[in-house]
């Protein structure tokens, strides 16, 4: 049974270095335990703050242990009456082939919603950061000017089309010709914008002639910098992420402060476990769209246990058109 453990804290940019596949012991169910065969993993940017020492909103991934994070499994032995042999399952599992875990820490896929994978993606975390991000912290209205950064990603190529229902004019940012022909052609938005290829600050300057109502901003740093300066009155500014600098972190740009106060702006962090108690609310939404086709999505999949760790630096380098998983094993 394989598994990967975080062997070194990465201080910038993670590789080989840092994770390692270890071989373990599979331990025996016991009452009210399940033995797992982990199908497909996530990799999420996330995980590349746990890789780091020190208080944040998750703990820290602990040095020579499995890294955890969002997966498929199927249950191969049940000593739970709530699940069978054979069941599609998701939950927070370790990086293992196989794992043996408490049942109520898991909860089974509906496959009538849609392929398992959407569990970790359009109909998972990533679909519901979108969700009560854009809705609620960017309350958009119809007519307004939506900017959303790491467009083609997971959770961005949920946000311009939810962009899209809710009537804004959607401008999407990301680091590829696919990924802009992606959101021009398959999502739809009014302007795609290749931050690597063009001078960003004039393409928005060009895309947004009424300026920006409200910003959703996965990734900080220059992008985000360039973006300020067009901010309208009150525009509301939704801090997902930043992933720009989460293996820089001391990387310091321009003083945004004047710009918030000359637009009234608002900008709010958070992370999508505030809405907890919202979330089924976000599911039905989510899954109505896709179900009605207002809401598409796509997947990177690499394939094989041992590709996880590649899977996951390569959401630093942009390798991936919306959610990027690992397809360990087949039902
Ligand atoms: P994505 O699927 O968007 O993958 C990451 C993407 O980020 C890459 O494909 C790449 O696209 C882009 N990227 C990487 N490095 C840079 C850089 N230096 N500058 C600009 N873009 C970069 O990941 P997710 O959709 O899962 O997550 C998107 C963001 O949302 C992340 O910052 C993540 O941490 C955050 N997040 C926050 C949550 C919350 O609760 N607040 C929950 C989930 C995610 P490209 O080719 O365009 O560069």
């Amino acid at each position: 049974n394989r598994e990967i453990q975080l062997v070194q804290r990465p201080e910038g940019t993670p590789n080989h270095d840092h994770l390692k596949v270890m071989n373990t012991n599979i331990p025996e169910p016991q009452q009210g335990e399940l033995l797992l065969k982990t199908l497909y993993v996530s990799v999420d940017p996330y995980m590349r703050g746990r890789m780091n020492e020190g208080k944040s909103y998750i703990p820290p991934f602990q040095l020579n242990e499995a890294i955890s994070g969002g997966a498929v499994a199927q249950v191969t032995e049940s000593n739970s009456p709530e699940f069978e042999k054979g069941d599609i399952v998701t939950g927070s599992l370790d990086w293992k082939e196989y794992s043996t875990v408490k049942a109520e820490s898991v909860r089974k896929v509906d496959p009538s919603l849609g392929p398992v994978t959407t569990s970790l993606g359009i109909l998972g975390m990533p679909g519901l950061t979108a969700y009560f991000g854009l809705t609620d912290i960017g309350q958009p209205k119809e007519g307004e000017t939506l900017v959303v950064s790491g467009a083609a990603g997971a959770v961005g190529s949920a946000v311009v089309q939810i962009g899209k229902i809710y009537g804004c004019r959607v401008v999407g940012i990301a680091g590829t010709d696919e990924k802009t022909s992606y959101l021009k052609e398959e999502l739809g938005v009014d302007v795609a914008i290749d931050y690597k290829k063009e001078n960003v600050k004039e393409a928005l300057e060009a895309a947004c002639p009424n300026g920006v109502d409200v910003y959703f901003d996965n990734v900080g740093g220059s992008i985000s910098d360039a973006l300020y300066p067009l901010l309208n009155k009150f525009a509301r500014i939704i801090q997902c992420g930043a992933i720009s600098s989460y293996n820089t972190p001391n990387d310091q740009g321009p003083r945004i402060h004047m710009h918030l106060i000359k637009a009234s702006a608002l900008v709010k962090g958070f992370t999508v476990g505030d809405y907890q108690d919202r979330f089924k609310e976000g599911f039905d939404h989510l899954s109505s769209w896709l179900k009605d086709g207002k809401l598409t999505y796509e997947e990177t999949i690499q394939e094989g246990f041992e590709q996880i760790p590649d899977a996951f630096f390569g959401l630093f380098k942009g390798e991936n058109l919306g959610k990027q998983l690992v397809k360990v094993a087949d039902p």
